[in-house]
């Protein structure tokens, strides 16, 4: 993903001449395209529009000699690029359709190519797939989730529920951590592992969390008039990558505090170690907009990222959560165990604060007290909970 860089123009052109190099020196027919915005006029390739490149190769029996020419692309364009004397690195996923699967219009074997894109870019960094008929019908699911969930916004069929974070000092209710539920009129509720990710792609994860950081701010604003507690009771919030790089999210978080009246310190925003990581400069400048608005922020999932551990040391970051994984079984694995001494002591020498994620049973309560970890959530003490549990729970 080379757009979000200063200098995207200069390495599109740059990547262009690499793949049109890597393409010349082929054995194979490619090909000539004219409409080559922003290239030098090898034409061989055509620039799709922002990162994306369409290459057609003629008289191929099948897939072979396109999954050639995708690896040797892959490896052209692995090497870095230097820019204004940085070394970028730039990651090619390839999606391959076949014209002889039957088209009628060139238009079609763009979009399966594109699909075919778009599963090499979720299996991971640097592939390629060729289209097959499955990816088309997960394809059209996609878009039919998709509607359903657009239209369970609009009929309100989604909910949140609260799960308690626990101190473990003095056993009370420190906060909750709202989780997001369909509530789907036929299929009863629907776990968030099973439609985020779908919603994630299609963009309608942003009014989704929209509608969850008000909802969350409105209940925790609620909670705090009635059960007065001092410091007040804690909101946290699960973000997704894109609110991060959506450019109004600073105002939508500031019109939610306004229009909620919730206290901004008592809302907490819980980020992923890989989204701090994804586009480290964009997300530090905003983790310090928000600490500046007196909201807290919260390392999600902790243990399972790569997380630079210099880089996060300069974010504001006020707690880590470590990582279910490692809190389960604690008491039967040394090695769990050694990792979790080392990521509060960690923490604490970062002044941040700690919660348990997961914690299910007795003997992991009493190793993640002796560890001096300050919180923890799971089932040990309460599942997610609706609103008149969740009430039940604080007035126990
Ligand atoms: P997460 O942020 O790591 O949330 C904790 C998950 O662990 C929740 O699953 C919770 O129900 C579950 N859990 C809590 N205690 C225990 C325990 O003791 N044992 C076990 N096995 N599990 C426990 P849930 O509610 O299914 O949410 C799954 C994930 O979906 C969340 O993981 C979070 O990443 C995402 N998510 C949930 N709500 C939202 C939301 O409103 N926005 C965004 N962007 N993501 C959300
Ligand atoms: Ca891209
Ligand atoms: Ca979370
Ligand atoms: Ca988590």
């Amino acid at each position: 993903d080379s757009l979000g860089h200063p200098a995207g123009d200069r390495l599109i052109i740059e990547v262009a001449q690499r793949l049109s190099a890597s393409l010349r020196r082929s054995d194979i027919v490619v090909r000539p395209i004219d409409e080559c915005a922003a290239l030098p006029s090898q034409g061989v390739v055509a620039r799709l529009g922002g990162d994306e490149f369409t290459i057609i190769i003629e008289d191929i029996q099948d897939a072979s000699v396109p999954i050639r020419v995708a690896e040797r692309i892959q490896r052209a364009l692995a090497a870095p690029f230097v820019l204004s004397g940085q070394q970028v690195f730039t990651t090619v996923s390839i999606g391959i359709a076949l014209s002889t699967t039957g088209y009628d219009e060139v238009q079609e074997i763009l979009r399966d190519a594109d699909i075919a894109m778009y599963r090499a870019k979720a299996g991971g960094r640097a592939r390629w797939e060729v289209f097959d008929q499955r990816m088309g019908e997960q394809a059209v699911a996609l878009l039919q989730l998709d509607s359903e969930l657009r239209d369970a916004l609009g009929r309100g069929e989604f909910r949140l529920c609260y799960q308690p974070i626990v101190s473990l000092q003095n056993g009370k209710i420190q906060g909750f951590e709202a989780l997001l539920r369909w509530e789907h009129p036929s299929k009863g509720c629907i776990s968030p592992l099973e439609f985020l990710p779908t919603a994630e792609e299609t963009g309608l994860i942003l009014p989704i969390g929209q509608w969850v950081l008000e909802e969350a701010c409105l209940q925790a604003q609620r909670w705090q008039q009635a059960f007065l507690m001092d410091p007040p009771l804690t909101m946290s919030v699960n973000l997704s990558a894109s609110q991060l790089s959506q450019p109004e999210f600073i105002e939508q978080v500031k019109r939610v505090l306004q229009k909620t009246a919730v206290v901004p310190s008592s809302l907490k925003l819980e980020l992923t170690e890989s989204m701090a990581m994804s586009d480290p400069e964009h997300t530090a400048r905003l983790l310090f907009e928000l600490k500046a608005m007196g909201i807290q922020l919260s390392l999600d999932d902790f243990g399972t990222g790569y997380s630079s551990l210099s880089y996060l040391s300069r974010l504001p970051i006020d707690t880590l959560k470590i990582d279910r994984s490692f809190v389960s079984g604690l008491e039967k694995s040394s090695e769990n165990l050694r990792i979790l001494e080392a990521i509060v002591t960690l923490a604490h020498t970062l002044n941040m604060e700690v919660v348990a994620e997961g914690t299910e049973t007795i003997e992991e309560v009493i190793y993640l007290k002796r560890l001096n970890c300050e919180y923890a959530q799971g089932y040990f003490f309460f599942k997610p909970l609706g609103v008149a549990d969740a009430e039940a729970a604080l007035r126990q």
